[in-house]
């Protein structure tokens, strides 16, 4: 498999210590090495270079309550319950290829129709169709007529011998966890929120059997008291937990189990029309929100692990970005911080799934499942939005990169900045729109400046000598500014005004380099015009 390197980013995962200015080689599908450009290039040989043009690199995103095939009651449901098998298994598969577009390089499948999701795993591994990595529960086990009963992604079981055959089946399909409904929800008309639907000896013969064969249980549950059995009897995950409690919560804390709270599914109103979801099920899954987000911030407060699963399909577009991206934010705006967020989007689902010497951070030996954005995620969880290319094991299955189109104004701010400091005396702020190799070549110095060092001493004799101008007034007028890619090219007239002087006009043509994120002038090219 090829070798390559990717250059020019910050590279930034779970462990908080971004490295800017980073270089990341990729051999046979896996990291081999990543640190600083000067670090890793010795090792890159002839590994084609890949300039990620100052993004953000992380690893791709984790999306731990996922159904790619989705059914909800209505209309959009409907035409996915009665796709044959044929149909529901490409069905499937453009789901996943979507999803992982939309960053998302795993998820973890809570309940698929038919052991399709198995068929897809085999032809993803065997790269006949692309999608994330799949970890799955194959079928969901509930009781008769329980949550999710009527679709063919759930097995009804009763008393414990069949539900320890349900577990058995879906280990012997292939499953990778376990997942049981416990109490109502949302989508079933026959059913509370809170209306419990296992019984002890159900819930235990779950957890003992997938436990015996080092398989996690995570259970649909909504309900305080139901949630507290659960956990009490070695439960691993919670989706949902739309009512839990002070004492749950704390409960959860103490024995490590998880929360996927998908706040998403209380406050989906536009998918949910888009669908043509009944009413009673709306008016069910919005009268629920304010409850839900209120056992999320109990959740954080009492230290409980979360992490992101979207319930909605992960790459469904929705509010201007993924469904995925979505949760994100919903689990940021309820109290994660972004370096949180970050964990429980990626480093956090993988620790949960058993991966992490596989998966789920940007360090060598792992898969080489990595996204690239524009935002700094550790500054907002909403940086995801503008994620712009993804790999997984080493490669590249989206680049938009070039598909943006070129924006003058952060160039223009970065010149108007430039003069800003100027007039404020501050020295540092004007250098921080300089390249390291910026050249000089003004009509009026005694000659060219052709290193940052040459700069430097011309500043230094100009300042020393008291000759450093004192100006009421220094901008760039008539602004003419390109950007093609990486490169820009600005053109202006700088004005600079002394007091009780005539105005001094000066041609300006500026060559900038975006590096980091930033724009910096790499050539500085200024004529005196009388
Ligand atoms: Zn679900």
């Amino acid at each position: 498999m090829s070798r390559t390197v990717l250059v020019n980013c910050t590279v930034v995962d779970a462990r908080e210590r971004p490295v800017s200015g980073a270089a990341v080689l990729i051999d046979g599908g896996r990291i081999a090495a990543v640190g600083p450009y000067a670090e890793v290039m010795p090792a890159a040989g002839d590994a084609v270079v890949l300039d990620l043009g100052g993004a953000y690199v992380t690893p791709g995103l984790v999306n731990m309550h996922t159904h790619l095939s989705l059914s909800l009651p209505g209309p959009g449901g409907e035409s996915v319950r009665t796709l044959g098998p044929y149909e529901l298994a490409l069905y499937m598969a453009d789901g996943a290829r979507r999803t992982l577009h939309s960053g998302v390089t795993t998820v973890r499948c809570v309940a698929e129709k038919d052991h399709a999701d198995f068929a897809l795993r085999r032809a993803i591994t065997a790269g006949r169709v692309p999608g994330p990595r799949i970890f799955t529960a194959g079928r969901a086990l509930v009781c008769t007529g329980g949550h999710g009963h009527e679709g063919s992604d759930t097995l009804e079981c009763d008393g414990p011998d069949a539900f320890r055959r349900g577990v058995r089946a879906q280990i012997k399909a292939g499953a990778d966890l376990i997942k049981v409904m416990i109490s109502g929800g949302i989508a079933g008309e026959h059913e509370r929120i809170d209306t419990p639907q296992l019984f002890a000896d159900e819930m235990r013969a779950v957890l003992e059997t997938a436990h015996a064969w080092g398989r996690k249980v995570t259970a649909h549950a909504g309900p305080a008291p139901v949630v507290a059995q659960a956990v009490e009897l070695g439960l691993d995950c919670v989706e949902h937990g739309y009512q839990l409690t002070p004492e749950v919560v704390a409960a959860m804390a103490a024995r490590g189990t998880a929360l996927v709270p998908t706040l998403l599914v209380t406050r989906c109103k536009a998918f949910f029309d888009e669908l043509g979801v009944p009413e009673w099920m709306q008016a069910r899954s919005l009268g629920a929100g304010p409850r839900h987000l209120e056992s999320y911030a109990m959740a954080l407060e009492a230290g409980v692990e979360v992490l992101l699963g979207s319930d909605m399909p992960p790459f469904w577009d929705f509010e201007g970005t993924s469904a995925t991206v979505r949760e994100l934010e919903h689990m940021a705006e309820g109290g994660l911080s972004p370096a949180r967020a970050l964990y429980a989007a990626t480093l956090g689902p993988i620790r949960w799934l058993g991966a992490e010497a596989e998966l789920g951070t940007v360090e060598p030996g792992k898969h080489a499942d990595l996204i690239a954005m524009d935002a700094d995620p550790l500054a907002s969880a909403s940086a995801f939005r503008s994620i712009r290319w993804v790999m997984k094991g080493g490669e590249v299955v989206r680049d938009d990169r070039a598909a943006v189109p070129p924006d003058p104004d952060p160039v223009a701010a970065a010149i108007d900045d430039m003069y800003d400091a100027f007039l404020a005396a501050d020295r540092a702020r004007f250098d921080s729109h300089l390249h390291p190799e910026v050249t000089t070549w003004e009509t009026h110095l005694p000659g060219p400046l052709r290193t940052r060092a040459e700069l430097d001493a011309y500043r230094e004799a100009r300042d020393s000598s008291g000759e450093r101008p004192a100006l009421a007034r220094l901008a760039a007028e008539d602004k003419r500014i390109d950007v093609w890619g990486e490169v820009a090219v600005a053109r202006y007239v700088l004005v600079a005004e002394q007091p009780g002087a005539p105005a001094e006009r000066t041609r300006v043509t500026d060559v900038l380099r975006r590096t980091g994120g930033a724009w910096r002038i790499a050539h500085h090219h200024a004529e005196l015009l009388h």
